[in-house]
């Protein structure tokens, strides 16, 4: 079987990986030559939304997916005529916009920060009124990694308003969304994946800790989280899977204040948070996505050998391999980019039979990569 991937980065190269085991080919097409999935299988070099190109991606393909949300509606559309696309543009399409994503996780009766959107000034000012200090705009498409965000804290006077404003704002980009700012006490995620005939499995609640707007760990299970909190985010993440008629892995970010589960967003692919699943899970994000989308049956989503994960994410610095692999139990994975700063360059995984040798072990890990990311080393 062959699967076709918008997008020729990380997740994608993981996609790949995860594939080949099972037989499954893949091809890609993405507008950067040196992509990084181009080591693990063909790769169509040019813009997402050339007739051309696509047709190529198209041809001897069973199925396309996406590996990131800001690929062009167009793309897949035209895509959609001519062979199955999943998940569906409709998923696509509500994961692309802040606005959409927060409209809809209210409706299906899910928590989600106060918001308000702002396609001018004259709206942010009201809508920053509407939503009170302390609150965050963000652009409503094309954020990433915290980028396209502007935090106004308490006290926030007109003149900061107005610079937000000027900072985030561009004519014919979708405009902006004001958020009330949580004061939440840990992130975590659910990832979950749902078949084409409607089955779904969930992969165990993450905790996930960011600095400056970027995933720097992952944990699963998530400790300490109560029986009920887990249940509403499994509830919540199966009736936005059905409400979609979603076919691929899913997954949804969410802030945990106090006993308080609300929703920020979905990514409508296989995610950072869910790197761990590769070594921690019975069947990884990866291979489930691969899975689903090829309409394949699912794999279990249980944690392998009842382990305990700990993933770290290795930014604008790879550390030394034989450092690394001397940590007995870390996990590797260089996805063979170029370094710059702030650039997730790869991961590095710990299972572990007991909680705390996972956070032991890791920290090890962590401490190496701590050494690299020193400025000169
Ligand atoms: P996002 O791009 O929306 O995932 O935001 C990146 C990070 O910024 C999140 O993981 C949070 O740490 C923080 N953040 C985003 N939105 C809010 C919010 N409404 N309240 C508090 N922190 C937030």
């Amino acid at each position: 079987m062959k699967l076709g991937i918008l997008g020729g980065g990380q997740l994608a190269r993981m996609l790949a990986l995860a594939g080949l085991p099972l037989g499954i080919r893949c091809k890609f097409l993405d507008p950067a030559a040196d992509a990084v999935a181009g080591h693990c299988g063909e790769l169509l070099v040019g813009a997402y939304d050339d007739p051309a190109l696509l047709a190529q991606l198209a041809d001897g393909v069973d199925a396309v997916t996406f590996e990131f949300e800001n690929v062009p509606a167009a793309a897949t559309q035209w895509l959609e005529q001519h062979l199955r696309v999943a998940p569906t543009p409709r998923a696509l399409a509500v994961g692309q916009d802040r606005l959409a994503e927060k409209t809809l996780f209210a409706e299906l009766g899910f928590g989600v920060p106060k918001f308000a959107p702002a396609d001018s000034l004259d709206e942010l000012r009201a809508a920053v009124a509407t939503v009170g200090l302390p609150c965050i705009v963000k652009t409503r498409r094309l954020g990433y990694d915290g980028k396209g965000q502007h935090r106004l804290r308490e006290g926030a006077d007109q003149a900061a308003i107005d610079a937000a404003f000027t900072e985030l704002h561009r004519p014919g980009h979708g405009g902006l969304i004001v958020e009330g700012f949580v004061p939440f006490d840990r992130e975590l995620s659910v990832i979950a994946v749902r078949s084409r005939s409607g089955e779904v499995a969930i992969y165990p609640l993450v905790e996930n800790v960011h600095e400056g707007g970027i995933l720097r760990r992952s944990r699963a299970p998530a400790p300490d989280v109560p029986a009920a909190v887990r249940e509403a985010a499994e509830q919540f993440v199966t009736r936005l899977l059905t409400h979609l008629d979603y076919v691929g892995v899913l997954a949804v970010e969410l802030f945990l204040a106090g006993d308080r589960l609300l929703a920020n967003e979905m990514a409508p692919r296989v995610h950072n948070s869910g790197h761990w699943t590769i070594e921690g899970s019975v069947c990884s994000q990866f291979e489930n996505h691969v899975r689903a989308v090829l309409g394949l049956p699912l794999g279990s989503t249980a944690m392998a050998g009842d382990g305990f994960a700990t993933m770290l994410n290795v930014i604008g610095t790879m550390p030394a391999r034989t450092a690394m692999l001397e940590v007995t139990g870390a996990h590797l994975h260089d996805y063979g980019k170029k370094p710059r700063a702030g650039r997730k360059l790869g991961h590095v995984t710990v299972v572990e039979r007991a909680r705390e040798t996972a956070d032991a072990v890791a920290s090890r890990a962590a401490g190496l990569l701590r050494e690299t990311a020193k400025p000169g080393s």
